[in-house]
């Protein structure tokens, strides 16, 4: 047990939580679908830009039904800006199962909740404490830099023996009673005042328990993986009111979504250069550049003509709608 007294951190925490607690939309709800959906949302994606699409998406979508009725391309539509579409391919798929295997009723058994697609460890703590208040562990980037300091301890967080110490501490520590509002505390101190350059330490609701002598050298992570720059060449191509786009196949990552054709550099370097854009993702740094192509350009595998009038409704990714918005459509 790391501390003699872990029920007190854990009343501390639920104490502070309550005075100082956040109020965002999936906290005023104890429904689990819309836990889930929110978790799925948070995991890739900033808070103000959940707290901008979540009851939007949730209207569009309210139960597992909704969404297990709706085509692949309306569900990679309504995740259009958040990113990372395989996060809404497998809510679908997880919807489907709720849909077919439980009658559209979310599962409670926490085993029913694990074999979902899509569902690790952290979001199976996170619907069993903040939809069924069930002393669950929950273990995030912020939850982990919290314990690392409070802990004191430096084996770095995301080698496997820090990810299992974590989550054992995470189990010991779980309040009883108010998992619901102990989990949310944890992730809170660690976004609000147990933060990554800068902690505050002297409003700290757990401070009398903390052990870190320097914690803004905590916690300790492994060498970080080196950024790769890489380059793409794209065109634009316009006929008839269509537009050229390449639909993405099975295994890429934007699977079933639509991007602009790629060419090599041979196939650009005559033509007009319209844009150069420049993102990060992953461990990436792309730049892009658009070309415009003539309209007897030939479509190349898994490229088709789509009508213009339907650009605003097909599941586009966000820096191929990013590019075509700035060019004006
Ligand atoms: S006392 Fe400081 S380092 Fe320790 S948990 Fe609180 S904010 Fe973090």
């Amino acid at each position: 047990m790391p501390h003699k007294h872990p029920g007190d951190v854990a009343q501390a925490l639920v104490d502070w939580f309550s005075a100082h607690g956040r109020d965002y939309p999936w906290r005023r709800t104890v429904d689990p679908w819309a836990i889930l959906v929110s978790e799925i949302m948070l995991q890739q994606t900033t808070i103000p830009t959940v707290l901008g699409r979540y009851e939007v998406w949730l209207a569009q979508f309210p139960t597992p039904k909704h969404l297990a009725a709706a085509t692949e391309q309306e569900a990679l539509r309504s995740w259009e800006g958040l990113g990372y579409y395989r996060r809404v391919r497998a809510l679908k798929a997880a919807a489907q199962v709720i849909t077919e295997q439980f009658g559209g009723i979310f599962p409670e058994k926490e085993a029913d909740i694990r074999a979902l697609p899509g569902i690790g460890d952290y979001t199976v703590g996170a619907v069993l404490s903040f939809a069924y208040n069930r002393p669950a562990p929950l273990v995030d980037a912020n939850v982990s830099r919290v314990f690392a300091r409070l802990f004191n301890d430096r084996t770095p967080i995301d080698s496997p023996t820090g990810r299992k110490l974590h989550w054992k501490w995470a189990a010991e520590m779980v309040h009883p009673t108010n998992p619901r509002s102990y989990n949310s505390a944890l992730m809170e101190l660690g976004q609000t005042i147990c933060t990554g350059s800068a902690p505050k330490c002297l409003t700290c609701p757990i401070r009398q328990w903390c052990r870190a002598d320097k914690p803004e050298e905590l916690p300790v992570k492994l060498p970080k993986k080196e950024i790769t720059a890489t380059e793409h060449r794209d065109i634009l191509c316009i006929r008839e009111n269509c537009i050229l786009l390449e639909k993405q196949s099975a295994g890429n990552r934007h699977e079933g979504m639509f991007r602009l054709p790629k060419r090599s550099k041979a196939e650009t370097d005559t033509l007009p250069l319209l844009a150069t854009q420049k993102y990060s993702i992953t461990r990436y740094k792309v730049t892009r550049r658009l070309y415009q192509a003539g309209g007897n350009t030939r479509p190349k595998e898994n490229e088709q003509w789509i009508p213009l009038a339907e650009l605003p409704n097909i599941p586009l990714a966000s820096p191929d709608r990013k590019i075509l918005v700035k060019q004006g459509f």
